[in-house]
């Protein structure tokens, strides 16, 4: 029996087949039309494990547009599955921090990989992967290039003050045009980040093992903010950006076997 797991978030669409022993995940641009997207992945994984939409006997749907989703058996939150996908990449995980495309959160996770607290901020792009993204552009760079670019040690850092996305452009745009180097904008920008999921994060009584999950995570160098301010370790794991898909999909599976 094969199971799948599909993410459907606001920036990338992630697809996990599981069979109960083999799992493998896909990721692809949600573009304009996410639910296109979403199905062309889908697609492409089945087509990949030598099947079809038939041979699927369970289809979770989660993220942003999983209300969007026409083939899903069922769909649940982003939280739930987070949760789930992160205490199968990491076993006895404690707190989950997720920074995606749009949203942030920091979720408190049991033993079973079960949610006993959480907290969400999917009302303004502070703090984002979308942040990111403005930032990043405002420097000349994408969020690649961004994250590959060496902090320069005991450089100076920056401070950006504003929280807003559209005056925290403008302020780096200010820095730039006093003389400051990238990196010591850059560096701003991760503590200012940082400092916002920190707080966030505060308030559900973070607890070692932390994992840190979601594309924005690909950050080596926010990563290293993050643990800064929290004072404790922030994991990575391999698939970290697909937690969320192989948490519905590990969902899905509990289905077929239940
Ligand atoms: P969603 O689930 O909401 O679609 P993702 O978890 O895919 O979001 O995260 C998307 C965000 O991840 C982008 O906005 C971007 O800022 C960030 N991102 C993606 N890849 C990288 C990378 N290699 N380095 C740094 N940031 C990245």
């Amino acid at each position: 029996m094969i199971v799948a797991g599909i993410d459907a978030g606001s920036t990338t669409v992630k697809v996990t087949l599981y069979d109960g022993t083999r799992m493998e995940s896909w990721l692809g641009l949600a573009g304009w039309n996410p639910r296109a997207e979403a199905t062309a992945l889908l697609g492409q994984a089945v087509a990949n494990w030598d099947t079809d939409l038939e041979g699927l006997g369970y289809i979770i749907g989660t993220g942003y547009g999983r209300v969007n989703l026409p083939f899903v058996s069922k769909s649940m939150t982003e939280i739930t599955c987070h949760a789930k996908g992160a205490a199968f990449l990491y076993p006895g995980v404690g707190t989950v921090i997720d920074i995606g495309g749009q949203d942030a959160k920091a979720i408190r996770v049991d033993g079973n990989g079960k949610v006993s607290d959480f907290i969400m901020n999917d009302k303004c792009a502070a703090g984002t992967g979308r942040f990111m993204q403005v930032m990043a552009n405002a420097l000349g760079l994408d969020v690649v290039d961004m994250a590959q670019m060496e902090l320069l040690p005991g450089e100076e850092v920056c401070t950006i003050n504003s929280m807003c996305t559209v005056f925290a452009e403008s302020e780096v745009i200010g820095l730039l045009n006093q003389g400051y180097s990238r990196q010591a904008i850059m560096a701003g920008i991760y503590q200012s980040i940082a400092s916002r999921i920190a707080t966030m994060a505060a308030t559900v009584c973070p607890q070692s093992a932390i994992v840190f999950t979601g594309g924005v995570s690909q950050n080596v160098w926010l990563c290293s903010a993050l643990e800064n301010k929290l004072n404790m370790p922030v994991i990575v794991p391999d698939r970290a950006v697909f937690a969320g898909a192989i948490g519905a999909a590990l969902y899905a599976w509990d289905e077929v076997t239940k």
